[in-house]
C-alpha cells in the first residue's frame, strides 16, 4: 500500500463523525453529477496509473464512465450460513479476527461490536481473519452509517474494502450518492474494474456482497492461472467471472506476485465509519470432491 501512503495519511487525519443510525430512505434520490459540477475533491484519491491490459482505460481513470445506477429489489439478500460455512461474524464478537496496521503488525482487534454489527474504529487498523482462505464463496453485509459530514466526499466517505488474500480489493464505499473515479466505487475491483452497475443503497441502510472467488495458481514464481471473481451486489451481478489482472494493493497494480494457496482476507480500515454484519465463508472445491 506504499504508493497510497500519502492519501491514506491524509485520510487518517480526518476525524470520524459520530455515527447516527436511521433510515436514509428519504434522502436525495439517485442522481448523476456532471464532472463540471463536482467539487474538486470528489475525484481525489489514488493517482491515475498505467493503461489496463485489454481495456481502453488506465488504472483509476478519471474519465471512465460511472456505473449506471440501478435500484436493487427488496428485501436485500441476508442468507444465514450453510452448515459447511465458517462463520466469521455472527453479531457477537471478533473472535475470528485480528487487527493489522499499516506497519503490518498484528494485534488484538479494536473495532466496536454492538447491536449485531461491528464498526470500524478510527486508527485501529484493518481486521484480518485468523484463518486463511483461497477459493471461496463469501457473504457479508455492510453499511455506511448516516452522519458523515458532507465535506467528506469521494474516497473519503465510508471507505473500507474486502481485500481477498491480502491483495485483491473489492471496494466498499458510500456510493449511493457520492461520485468517485469509476473503478474506486462500491463493488469495484479497486483500480481494475468498476461494478457493471451501481446498486448501492443509501447511507444508513445495509448492502450485501456475495462473492465467488477462485484464487490464482502459481508454479513457483510463474502464474499458471489468474484469479477469477464473481460478485453479486445487493443481489445483482456486477462482476461475472472476471479475470483479475493482479494485485490491487500496490503500484504498479495489475501485477501478480506469487503467494500461498490460502491467505487471510481483510476488512479494510480506511475512511470510516463502516459497519459489517453476517459474515460467513465457504471453501470451494470442485465437482465430485
Ligand atoms: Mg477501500
Amino acid at each position: 500500500m506504499s504508493s497510497r501512503r500519502n492519501f491514506i495519511k491524509l485520510l487518517s487525519s480526518i476525524p470520524f463523525a459520530e455515527p447516527l443510525f436511521g433510515s436514509a430512505q428519504a434522502a436525495a434520490a439517485p442522481r448523476d453529477t456532471a464532472p463540471g459540477q463536482m467539487p474538486p475533491d470528489q475525484m481525489a484519491g489514488s493517482p491515475v496509473g498505467d493503461p489496463l491490459p485489454g481495456q481502453p482505460w488506465k488504472v483509476h481513470d478519471r474519465t471512465r464512465p460511472q456505473a449506471r445506477k440501478v435500484a436493487p429489489g427488496m428485501p436485500l439478500p441476508t442468507p444465514g450460513p450453510a452448515s459447511d460455512a465458517v462463520v466469521l461474524f455472527d453479531g457477537k464478537d471478533l473472535s475470528q479476527w485480528e487487527s493489522i496496521g499499516r506497519d503490518r503488525k498484528v494485534t488484538e482487534p479494536k473495532w466496536k461490536v454492538e447491536n449485531g454489527y461491528m464498526e470500524m474504529v478510527r486508527r485501529s487498523g484493518s481486521l484480518i481473519t485468523k484463518e486463511a482462505f483461497g477459493d471461496c464463496q463469501l457473504h457479508l453485509e455492510w453499511m455506511t452509517p448516516t452522519g458523515t459530514p458532507p465535506e467528506r466526499r469521494g474516497q473519503m466517505r465510508g471507505n473500507s474494502g474486502v481485500i481477498l488474500m491480502r491483495r485483491y480489493e473489492i471496494q466498499v464505499l458510500s456510493s449511493y450518492d457520492n461520485i468517485t473515479y469509476a473503478d474506486g466505487a462500491a463493488g469495484g475491483i479497486y483500480g481494475l474494474y468498476p461494478p457493471m452497475v451501481n446498486p448501492c443503497r443509501p447511507e444508513g441502510e445495509w448492502n450485501a456482497y456475495d462473492i465467488v472467488f477462485r484464487a490464482p495458481r502459481f508454479n513457483g514464481d510463474e502464474l499458471t492461472r489468474p484469479a477469477y471473481l464473481t460478485l453479486f451486489f445487493n443481489g445483482l451481478v456486477v462482476h461475472d467471472h472476471v479475470e483479475l489482472l493482479g494485485s490491487t494493493d500496490t503500484l504498479p497494480i495489475a501485477k501478480y506476485e506469487p503467494h500461498p494457496a490460502e491467505e487471510p482476507f481483510l476488512l479494510q480500515g480506511h475512511a470510516g465509519p463502516v459497519r459489517y454484519r453476517n459474515v460467513w465463508i465457504r471453501r470451494l472445491k470442485g465437482y465430485d470432491d
